[in-house]
């Protein structure tokens, strides 16, 4: 298998998705404003270790057109499994995390 060509999300975009509100609250695919499917999925973990300042990364892509998407944010105000965690950086690749959602180990449970 190829991996998939990645294209960043465009500003019009992150805009529409950013309409479904905050991924953690309604952890589920959300529909692509570039494609129309609904395969848009997001995967959260922290940056690095800090309790006082803790930071989220947010990787948000479509299953179906590849677009993708990375934030850093202040993380959620509930916490979240990581089912990833111990994994490899090199591992945290997106086609990786991907085989995750389609097998059911993500989305990530909140709250
Ligand atoms: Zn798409």
């Amino acid at each position: 298998m190829t991996a998939p060509q990645l294209s960043p999300w465009t500003a019009e975009e992150s805009a529409e998705l950013r309409k479904d509100g905050p991924f953690w609250r309604h952890p589920v695919e959300r529909k692509c404003p570039n494609c129309g499917h609904v395969a848009v999925r997001t995967y959260m973990f922290y940056s690095v270790p800090d309790p006082v300042h803790p930071r989220v990364i947010s990787k948000t892509w479509c299953a179906s057109c590849w677009r993708f998407g990375s934030w850093t944010s202040d993380g959620p105000p509930v916490p979240f499994t990581d089912p990833l965690d111990g994994e490899e950086p090199v591992n945290r690749k997106l086609e990786f995390i991907n085989k995750q959602w389609d097998k059911g180990v993500l989305p990530q449970k909140f709250g």
